[in-house]
């Protein structure tokens, strides 16, 4: 096996392929690019920042796939109870987590926040295929759902290549095609707040998305108090709950993106009910005590490496 790798979308970047093909890797590496152009908030000139600069003044037309992502993320963002929320941006520059952040943004600017932030104002024209943001200081962010897209995107790219199997990385949301000769692909789950080493699962998967949704990625720590990068628009605030990660095992990686921060939202007991009732999803979560937690493995094989510490 053949590993390539590259620092994009602010993650190091990892593609596994059965042989060498640099110039396959190359174009994978150009598509993420292409991709990141269009939907990253992290850099003025992306399409999605036209659509947020645009906000309180004009409906600005996308390419269809980015139409129907930005419908998918709000028609998640309004099923009952949902935490995710496809214009949480405003809250999330306010708090700047993993950038700069590194005490509670005012009160004073929570709520302005606060103010810009209802999915329901993301008005999306179907026969434009246009977006718009009803008030201005609205931003849509597309954070915990794009490099699902992204890695679904490059998984199809690369069957239609006839790759006989790969895997790619997209810093934390992992993809695989196929199954290598020597049996399926493992992959780690790395114990939160502990050393990048200490695993607290092995997976063994083929063909399936395995996408984790963690408090323990990006945070920082405030007079003893951990806040992270999974805001809960009801608050304000980062979302505590009896979770510390969540992780997805699916066949649609954007699927697997969306729904381990939506069952990040619902907690242990909510998540359980609620895959009960969704064969398609599988997931694992880990407790805040560091339990190891299955819904169900249909599709994979979890091997709990210290289920309690
Ligand atoms: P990761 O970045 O570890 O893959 P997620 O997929 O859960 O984690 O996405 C977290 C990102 O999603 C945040 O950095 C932010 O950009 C955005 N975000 C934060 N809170 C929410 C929310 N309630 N709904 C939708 N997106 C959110
Ligand atoms: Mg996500």
């Amino acid at each position: 096996m053949i590993h390539y790798e590259a620092v994009m979308m602010g993650s190091p970047i990892r593609l596994s392929l059965s042989t060498d093909k640099p110039d396959r890797a190359r174009s994978v590496f150009q598509l993420i690019r292409q991709q990141e152009q269009l939907l990253t908030v992290n850099r003025n000139d992306s399409l999605l920042m036209a659509v947020n600069r645009s906000a309180g003044q004009c409906p600005v037309v996308v390419p269809n796939d980015v139409f129907q992502l930005v419908s998918l993320a709000k028609q998640v963002s309004l099923l009952p109870g949902s935490l995710f929320n496809v214009a949480i941006g405003p809250l999330v520059k306010a708090w700047r987590i993993g950038f700069t952040g590194c005490s509670p943004p005012p009160t004073s600017v929570l709520r302005c926040a606060m103010q810009h932030i209802d999915p329901q104002d993301v008005v999306l024209d179907p026969d434009r295929q246009s977006v718009f943001l009803r008030k201005k200081g609205m931003e849509i962010d597309l954070g915990a759902i794009a490099k699902g897209y992204i890695a679904d995107k490059i998984c199809q790219y690369l069957s239609e290549q006839q790759e006989p199997y790969a895997l790619i990385n997209l810093g934390g949301n992992i993809h695989t095609l196929g199954q290598p000769e020597h049996g399926p692909w493992q992959i780690g789950l790395r114990k939160p707040f502990a050393a990048a080493t200490t695993l607290s699962a092995r997976l063994a998967v083929c063909g399936r998305s395995v996408v984790t949704s963690g408090i323990y990625e990006r945070f920082f720590l405030h007079q003893q108090q951990c806040y992270h990068h999974i805001l809960d628009s009801r608050s304000g605030y980062p979302l505590n709950n009896d979770l510390l990660s969540v992780t997805v095992v699916s066949e649609s990686s954007l699927m697997g993106d969306i729904y381990s921060t939506l069952l990040y939202g619902m907690g242990l007991a909510g998540s359980l009910a609620w895959l009960a009732h969704h064969p398609e999803l599988e997931a694992i979560m880990i407790t805040r005590d560091n339990a190891v937690i299955c819904s169900s493995q249909r599709n994979f094989h979890c091997q709990v490496l210290n289920e309690l510490v």
